[in-house]
């Protein structure tokens, strides 16, 4: 299909062109049950995952001290945002039904992202599987030895690599940092000064490319492939990643029996994910399908500039085109959502489970930063805030909802240094005052 035939058959496509907020409804999603029947992830691999953090919690809990009071159990608080849900209405002067819920993901410990789930989970698993097989660990062990300099004498003779501008960069660099693995993130040189100073005060070698993220990410996986010794994270293609983000979705079940929110037939969940190149909000949303089946509608939600997993779904090639397709730069102040080629293997699973996707410009969501920030005092970075439309998306193109609950993931932010943060704050407060 070459363009032309592409916007013929997609005319969404000249909206987003034109950088327009929309929405699109999967006319592939299928229920539930079916479309899980359809891929190669599995319950039992979620499972898997969830177990293996439960073996690591006395290691994590000793490693990184904010974690002992939850046991070494990496999880964000789930709270009512009742102010931002009125000063949402108002903004947008649209009513919606139900409750509006924040995820507080950027209040993870460890890397004050998402990235703190999967990211970490990879790297738990690789220690794990190079501990087991030179017969150091067994599973039945207490993990707390991992903790030992003897452990990380051991792992300093194997390394991890990442190819990230962001916190996926911020997550594997500090995890592995910690058990003792050399560790090297490739980045694009335009990436945050603060970040890369931050991973290089802890003992990572940051290496700086000219040219986009997409080279940064092929140079690391080559040199990973040259050594044996060396394991490369990837974020396009990783099942691990994918699985670790997945998790969230039995901690989350628990949250909202604890605040005694129904989810069932009568009881619809919303939930809103900000999108890059998919492996973090796709596995939540995976994991969620797993427990709650047809009553969770997961939508993505992604930069008017960036929306590739929008585009990769609705055509349905997926890795095979990219936003410069359409004529998008990708340029957007929401770093963890500037990707411009979405992952095939996450696309592929989700295609028939997920509910929509829909875009948002920068200066929406700068706005809704320092909304959200004069309401309810949670600052987050930019890319969080991207999902927060989403009631005012599906209550505007009249889907019918009743008794709904409504989650806003809020990706990221608890790793931004101060200044940064009220820079972005002042930034959004300038757009309201227009
Ligand atoms: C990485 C990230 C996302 C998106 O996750 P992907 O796995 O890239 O889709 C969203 N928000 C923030 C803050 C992130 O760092």
């Amino acid at each position: 299909m070459d363009k032309q035939q592409l916007e013929m058959r997609f005319p969404l496509i000249s909206n987003m062109q034109n950088k327009e907020e929309i929405i699109w409804f999967n006319p592939n999603k299928i229920n539930s049950k079916d479309a899980l029947k359809n891929v190669s992830v599995t319950a039992e691999m979620v499972q898997e995952a969830s177990d293996r953090l439960d073996r690591f919690a006395s290691y994590l809990s000793i490693a990184f001290p904010e974690t002992a009071q939850a046991k070494g159990i990496i999880e964000s608080p789930l709270v009512k945002i009742p102010t931002m849900e009125s000063a949402l209405k108002e903004f947008f002067q649209t009513d919606f039904n139900g409750e509006l819920l924040l995820k507080c993901d950027n209040a993870l410990p460890i890397s004050g992202s998402i990235k703190a789930r999967g990211g970490i989970y990879e790297v738990l698993k690789i220690a794990e599987q190079l501990a087991i097989r030179e017969g150091l660990l067994k599973e039945t062990d207490d993990y707390a030895i991992l903790s030992t300099d003897d452990f990380r004498q051991f792992f300093s003779a194997y390394s991890v690599a990442v190819g990230s501008t962001g916190n996926l960069g911020l997550s594997i660099g500090i995890i592995s940092a910690k058990f003792g693995f050399q560790v090297t993130v490739h980045m694009s040189s335009d990436a945050k000064q603060w970040k890369k100073e931050m991973l290089r005060s802890k003992g990572v070698t940051v290496v700086e490319y000219e040219d986009d993220y997409s080279i940064a990410v092929m140079e690391g996986r080559k040199q990973a492939v040259e050594d044996s010794t060396c394991f490369f994270i990837d974020d396009e293609n990783s099942v691990d990643l994918f699985v670790g983000y997945a998790v969230a979705a039995s901690r989350l079940k628990a949250q909202l029996e604890q605040m005694q929110i129904i989810v069932d037939a009568q009881h619809p969940l919303f939930v809103y994910l900000p999108c890059g190149v998919g492996g973090g909000p796709g596995g939540v949303a995976f994991g969620l399908k797993l427990i709650f089946g047809d009553h969770v509608h997961c939508f993505f939600a992604e930069p008017t500039s960036s929306p590739c997993m929008l585009l990769g779904l609705m055509t349905g090639l997926h890795e095979n085109i990219s936003v410069a397709d359409i004529g998008l730069d990708n340029k957007t102040d929401a770093d963890g959502l500037a990707v411009g080629r979405p992952s095939g293997f996450v696309g592929k699973t989700l295609e028939q489970l997920i509910s929509g996707s829909f875009t948002i410009n920068d200066k929406t969501l700068y706005e809704l930063l320092g909304l959200l920030a004069d309401t309810e005092n949670v600052r987050l970075e930019p890319s969080a805030l991207a999902g927060m439309t989403g009631p005012i998306h599906i209550t505007k193109q009249g889907v019918p909802i009743q008794n709904a609950t409504h989650i806003v993931w809020a990706t990221g932010g608890g790793m931004v240094p101060s200044q940064e943060m009220q820079i972005y704050y002042e930034k959004g407060k300038q757009y309201l005052l227009k």
